[in-house]
């Protein structure tokens, strides 16, 4: 990380941070962190909120307006922050289990209204924080401490999900792809509705070791190796894209968005009183 960067967005005092050696969150905070920079965004208009888990220790770290707020309820805290303040910039960051899990009815809504939120889900399979346990995202046969016989559970799509429920951003990136993932932070913030990245992080401590992946540095080769983009995936074969995933920008389209919506009924309502 650029020494710029850390003096101008993170909290020197709180750091180093507490994630494992060869962890992938560094990389996506550091890619959120740079998205801000390139737009050139007054920090303290932006919010950034999180819930609870390895993922959300990070608005600890970044310095901005920030909330790190309980199991789960991160959307819904940042719904309240968006509604009385419009004019911030509010990003949720928050893992796979917080967002599809516990907090799975708060991303749903928070799609269906289009509110202007951009959502990073750092997913790394699996709940980290508390031991490995599978999550949404651990793919079908997967080991966990709470599934030592392989994860029977199918696994979210979770840019899916909010695309299906009415997000009007939906993406996915990887840990291993920062370049391209600080575009599509950037892309996401500038959707003026509810935005979503899938950020694919690794998990060597739990994840990893469970399911025998390796290193972390294996784990990110794995990345590069099974990743496919989906404009170069229309362009391939079926058979070229078994066992393969599907990064990139898969839906940016313009809709009323929610805040806005509600001006217009305050402005009704003091007309017509
Ligand atoms: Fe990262 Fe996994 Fe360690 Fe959590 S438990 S800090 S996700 S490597």
């Amino acid at each position: 990380m650029s020494s710029q960067l850390v003096q101008q967005y993170y909290r020197a005092d709180k750091l180093p941070h507490i994630w494992c050696p060869g962890c992938g969150h560094g990389i996506l905070m550091r890619s959120v962190s740079q998205a801000i920079h390139n737009l050139g965004l007054d920090k303290d208009k932006v919010c950034i909120v999180s819930g609870i888990g390895c993922s959300s220790r990070a608005p600890g770290y970044m310095d901005f307006n920030t909330l790190h707020t309980t199991h789960g309820r991160a959307l819904a805290f940042a719904t309240g922050v968006k509604m009385a303040r419009p004019e911030l910039e509010v990003i949720v960051v928050t893992g796979d289990g917080d967002a599809s899990a516990i907090g799975g009815n708060h991303l749903i809504h928070a799609a269906r209204r289009n509110i202007n939120i951009t959502t990073i889900v750092f997913n790394n399979n699996v709940y980290g924080m508390t031991g490995g346990q599978y999550s949404p995202t651990t793919p079908n046969g997967d080991l966990g401490t709470t599934a030592p016989y392989g994860n029977i559970d199918k696994s979210f799509d979770i840019a899916a999900l909010a695309g299906a429920a009415g997000a009007t951003y939906t993406a996915r990136g990887t840990a291993y792809h920062a370049q391209q993932l600080i575009k599509l932070v950037e892309n996401a913030i500038q959707n003026k509705g509810f935005s979503l990245i899938d950020t694919i992080s690794i998990c060597p401590t739990y994840y990893g070791r469970k399911n025998k992946k390796g290193s972390a540095v294996d784990m990110m080769n794995w990345l590069k190796d099974h990743a496919i983009d989906v404009k170069a995936a229309q362009k391939l074969p079926p058979e070229k894209l078994e066992g393969k995933f599907l990064i990139g920008e898969f839906k940016n389209v313009a809709e009323p968005e929610y805040t806005e919506e509600y001006q217009k009924i305050i402005e009704r309502f003091q007309k017509e009183r």
